[in-house]
C-alpha cells in the first residue's frame, strides 16, 4: 500500500508519474489486465501503478460489499481506477462491485468510444463509424426504487433531475470539445415522458448554446436505434439517460465487433474507473487466450485522461496494426481470419513490438477533458410560485370503474375534494371515454381540493380506504401556474 498521504496530483507533481490504482478482477481479467500494463509500460507512459484486490476474492474473505474500506480509500486518495471484469453473483449474494463502486464515487457518466477498429471485419465494416455514447449512469430507473403496488402490479421510479441532466449533458459537450467532435445529439423519449425525459431534453436545449462551436440537435429514442443501424456514420456524440444509454451502447458497440473489444470509462469529478466493456468470461479464464483489446482501448482512455495522449496514441496504433495485419490474433478473431490463435501474452509481444516513438505533436494537440463540477446544492429549478391543487390516490380493487366512480364520489363528498377522474394503466377509465374492458386491479383516483391541507388529505383517505385499500399517493402541484404533473390518456 502507498504512502496513504499521496494523492494523484501531488504524486504527479513530485514525480512527473501519475499514480493509477489497478483492480485485475476476476476470470480473465488479471490476464488482460497484466498484458495492457505491459503495453503501457512499454509505450513509454509515466504510470505507477497501485494494484489492489476487489471482486470475488474480497467476498470470499468476507468482505461483505466485495470491495474493502482500504481499497476504496486508496481510489478515493488516487481517483484514477483501471478495472479487470468483476464477476457478480447472479440472483444471489453479495451486489455487483462494479454498481458499488460507480454509486460510491458518484460516477455519474459512462462514456463509450464506439469506432470501427482496422481488421476487425463487421456488416459496417468500411462506414466509418466514429460515435461516443454519454450515459447518465446513477439516476433514471436504476435508482432502483421499487414497489409492488399489489400482488400483480409493479412500479419502478424513474428518476430524472435537473442536477443529474446538466451535469451529464455538460459532460457530454466537454467530451465533444476535447475530442473535437461537431455535433452533441440528445437522446430522449421526451414525446411520451414529458416531464422525466423532458427534463433531459429542455436542460440539453438550456445548455447547448453554452458551446456555440458544437452543433446540438435531438433524436427520439427508437429513431436513434435505427439511426445507429441505418447510417451510423452520421452520429457523433450521443447522450442519453441510464436506461436508454445502457441499450444503445451495446448496440453500438456491435457495430464495431462487439463488446469484447469496446471500452468504456465511468467519470466523477473525484474519481474515473476505465474498464472493458466485457466480463470476466469464466469459461476462458486462466487458459491466457483472452483477448486483452477492450481492456488496452480502455487504457488508452485512462492515459489521454491524465494527460498522455501522445502514449495513448502510440499504443492504439500499435494494436491497430497488429490488427490490421491479421497475423498474431487472439482466439475469438483467428478462427474468421483463418490465422492460428495466438495467446494473450503472445497478442502483447506483437503490439509492443508494433510501438513506434511517441509523437510529441499529439500531446501539444490534445485538449483534456474538462470534468464538469457537480452542483452541491440539493435543489435546482425553483419555481416563482407553486400550488398544491390535488393528489392522486392509488386504490388496490377489481373494479368495474362505473361502480369504483361513484363510491369514490361519495367518499369524497363533504371533504372539500371532488373526483376528476379515475384511470387504470394510464387511462381514463371514469368517466369512460372509450370501452376498456382490459384492466388490472390498480386504480388512479385523481382527486381535486385542499391538498395543502395534511389534516384534509387524512380525512379523504380515511373515507377512501372504507370503499378500497390505498397504497400509494401522488401530490399535485402547480409550478408557475402550470401543472407538474402528466394527464392520464383522454383526460381533458
Ligand atoms: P462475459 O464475461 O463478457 O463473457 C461472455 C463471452 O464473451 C465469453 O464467454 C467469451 O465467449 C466472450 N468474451 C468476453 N470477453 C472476451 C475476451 N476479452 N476475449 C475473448 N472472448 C471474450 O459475459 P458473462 O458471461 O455474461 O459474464 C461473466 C461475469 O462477468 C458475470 O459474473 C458478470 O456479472 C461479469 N461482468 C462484469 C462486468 C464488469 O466488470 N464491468 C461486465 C459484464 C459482466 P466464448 O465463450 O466465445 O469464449
Amino acid at each position: 500500500m502507498p504512502d496513504s498521504t499521496l494523492t494523484a496530483t501531488s504524486l504527479s507533481s513530485r514525480t512527473g508519474r501519475v499514480p493509477v490504482v489497478v483492480l485485475p478482477g476476476d476470470g480473465i481479467g488479471p490476464e488482460v489486465v497484466r498484458a495492457t500494463r505491459r503495453i503501457v509500460d512499454a509505450a513509454g507512459a509515466r504510470i505507477d501503478w497501485h494494484e489492489a484486490e476487489a471482486g470475488a476474492a474480497s467476498f470470499a474473505k468476507g468482505v461483505a460489499i466485495g470491495v474493502s474500506q482500504e481499497v476504496l480509500d486508496l481510489v478515493a486518495r488516487i481517483g484514477v481506477v483501471l478495472k479487470g471484469p468483476l464477476e457478480t453473483p447472479v440472483g444471489f449474494g453479495g451486489k455487483s462491485v462494479n454498481v458499488t463502486l460507480r454509486n460510491l464515487f458518484e460516477m455519474f457518466g459512462n462514456v463509450r468510444p464506439v469506432k470501427e477498429i482496422p481488421g476487425i471485419a463487421t456488416p459496417f465494416s468500411g462506414r466509418g463509424v466514429d460515435m461516443i455514447v454519454v450515459r447518465e449512469n446513477v439516476e433514471d430507473l436504476y435508482a432502483g426504487i421499487e414497489h409492488m403496488q399489489t400482488p400483480g402490479v409493479a412500479q419502478s421510479l424513474k428518476l430524472v433531475t435537473q442536477k443529474g441532466c446538466d451535469r451529464i449533458i455538460r459532460l457530454a459537450f466537454e467530451v465533444a470539445k476535447s475530442e473535437g467532435r461537431k455535433r452533441v445529439t440528445v437522446v430522449t423519449k421526451a414525446n411520451i415522458m414529458k416531464l422525466s425525459e423532458g427534463l433531459m431534453k429542455r436542460r440539453f436545449e438550456a445548455i447547448a448554446p453554452e458551446y456555440p462551436g458544437i452543433a446540438a440537435d435531438h433524436l427520439i429514442v427508437d429513431n436513434a436505434a435505427h439511426q445507429m443501424v441505418i447510417r451510423p456514420e452520421k452520429l457523433d456524440v450521443l447522450v442519453t439517460t441510464n436506461l436508454f444509454g445502457d441499450i444503445l451502447s451495446d448496440l453500438a458497440a456491435g457495430l464495431v465487433g462487439g463488446l469484447g473489444v469496446a471500452p468504456s470509462a465511468n467519470i466523477g469529478e473525484r474519481v474515473s474507473m476505465f474498464e472493458a466493456v466485457h466480463g470476466s468470461a469464466p469459461d476462458i479464464a486462466g487458459k491466457n487466450i483472452a483477448n486483452p483489446t477492450a481492456m488496452l482501448l480502455a487504457a488508452t482512455m485512462m492515459l489521454r485522461h491524465v494527460g498522455q495522449a501522445a502514449e495513448a496514441q502510440a499504443v492504439e496504433r500499435a494494436l491497430f496494426a497488429v490488427l490490421k495485419a491479421g497475423k498474431t490474433l487472439t482466439g475469438d478473431l483467428a478462427g474468421r481470419a483463418g490465422v492460428k490463435p495466438s495467446s494473450t501474452s503472445a497478442f502483447a509481444d506483437a503490439v509492443i513490438a508494433a510501438l513506434d516513438p511517441v509523437s510529441p505533436d499529439v500531446a501539444a494537440k490534445a485538449t483534456a477533458l474538462a470534468v464538469p463540477k457537480v452542483d452541491p446544492s440539493p435543489v435546482a429549478g425553483t419555481p416563482k410560485s407553486r400550488q398544491v391543487v390535488g393528489i392522486d390516490v392509488f386504490v388496490e380493487g377489481v373494479g368495474p370503474a362505473e361502480k369504483l366512480g361513484p363510491a369514490m364520489e361519495a367518499a369524497a363528498q363533504g371533504t372539500g375534494f371532488t373526483l376528476k377522474m379515475i384511470s387504470n394503466r394510464g387511462a381514463q377509465v371514469y368517466p369512460a371515454t372509450a370501452p376498456l374492458e382490459d384492466v388490472v386491479d390498480h386504480w388512479r383516483c385523481r382527486v381535486l381540493g385542499p391538498a395543502q391541507d395534511d389534516a384534509k388529505v387524512a380525512a379523504l383517505l380515511a373515507k377512501v380506504s372504507a370503499v378500497r385499500p390505498w397504497m400509494h399517493l401522488e401530490k399535485l402541484q402547480d409550478f408557475d401556474g402550470a401543472p407538474a404533473y402528466s394527464k392520464a390518456q383522454g383526460e381533458a
